[in-house]
């Protein structure tokens, strides 16, 4: 069978390799279709810390399942999995937090993932596709990860959320938030960016700070009480610096962007309002299980972050352009036969 692998920053490669052996308590998938994720442009890129090579990407599966003992599921049946290995003893796993596992191996990032044709995996990550096509069910994972920035946030209808930074995972938020009735102000560089979440996703407001002020667009958007909810989606460290001061008392900031050095903010300013700083690493089996409803009733639609497609084969050619900003890529899908 093929696989792609990254050999080092800014090389693929196509290989051939005997079909992978399923051994007991896993399940043998064949990939249909893999999004492209921020994680895996870092990998190819270079930029992404500890990362070692060579690596198989690829978290954000669809896949047919074609062999296994797993009761409810039969060859032929639409899966994806959830891609974070947890290993169930460890204090977080232990209170059910395996999204935050202390010895987490994500698929595709800390082991080989799913640019292949044909992959296994334990069994006890395997979701049933409960009637969603290949390209939503490769949605499920990044949607995830936004479903739980949302949950964390405790994000209820009364509230004004900032979502800063509108990627595939800002974009994510801005639809959860809005699902979960709130107001949404957006907020990014990419003024391209901004309009779609106003035109296509119902962002209530949007703010670009090349152009604007944001404190005084915060204020006048929320009567001078600042957003109750701030997300971080940007992974920079300069907006999350300055988003300490974009919280209503009483407010929630919650990092879901990462980034490598340390975060500063006034002790004064951070305590007269009774701030709550939190972060959120990855989603949990509820996350999943919430996306996939979402997904079933519509309320997401795929077709808002899919933008750019290529075969398996030909990815490699198209991969410098997609993690091009210009090409204006939201979510690139490989697809297999
Ligand atoms: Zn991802
Ligand atoms: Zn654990």
């Amino acid at each position: 069978m093929k696989y792609i692998v990254c050999e080092k920053p800014h090389e693929f490669l196509i290989k051939e390799k005997e079909m992978p052996v399923r051994k007991e308590g896993e399940v043998l998938l064949k990939i249909r279709k893999i999004g492209v994720c921020g994680t895996d442009i870092h990998a190819y890129g270079g930029t992404q810390p500890y990362f070692e090579y060579p690596r198989v990407l690829g978290h954000e599966l669809a896949a047919e399942y074609i062999e296994g003992n797993v009761e409810g599921f039969k060859k032929g049946d639409k899966v994806t999995f959830i891609p974070y290995f947890h290993c169930g003893k460890c204090i977080a796993c232990t209170n059910g937090l395996t999204n935050c596992c202390a010895n987490i191996k994500v698929f595709g990032v800390h082991v080989d993932g799913g640019m292949a044709e044909y992959i296994t995996i334990p069994e006890q990550y395997l979701l049933h596709g409960q009637g969603l096509d290949y390209d939503q069910l490769a949605l499920v994972e990044p949607l995830a990860i936004a479903a739980h920035g949302v949950r964390r946030a405790d994000v209820k209808a009364k509230d004004t959320v900032l979502v800063m930074g509108v990627g595939p995972i800002g974009i994510g938020l801005i639809n959860f938030a809005k699902i979960a009735g709130a107001k949404v102000i957006a907020m990014d560089i990419n003024q391209y960016r901004l309009n779609f979440c106003k035109e296509e996703l119902g962002a209530d407001e949007i703010i670009n700070p090349m152009t604007e002020d944001v404190v005084e667009r915060l204020k006048e958007i929320t009567n001078g009480n600042m957003p109750t909810v701030v997300i971080d989606a940007t992974g920079n460290r300069n907006v999350m610096n300055s988003a300490f001061n974009y919280m209503s008392h009483g407010g929630r900031f919650v990092l879901v962007g990462l980034q490598k050095g340390e975060l500063a903010f006034s002790h004064p300013e951070f305590h007269k309002r009774e701030s709550t700083l939190m972060s959120s690493r990855n989603a949990t089996t509820d996350d999943f299980n919430y996306v996939m409803e979402c997904l079933k009733s519509g309320k997401i639609d795929p077709s808002k972050y899919i933008t750019h497609r290529a075969g398996f084969e030909d990815m490699i050619g198209e991969f410098d352009k997609w993690i091009d900003p210009k090409n204006n890529v939201i979510k690139a899908i490989i697809e297999l036969n």
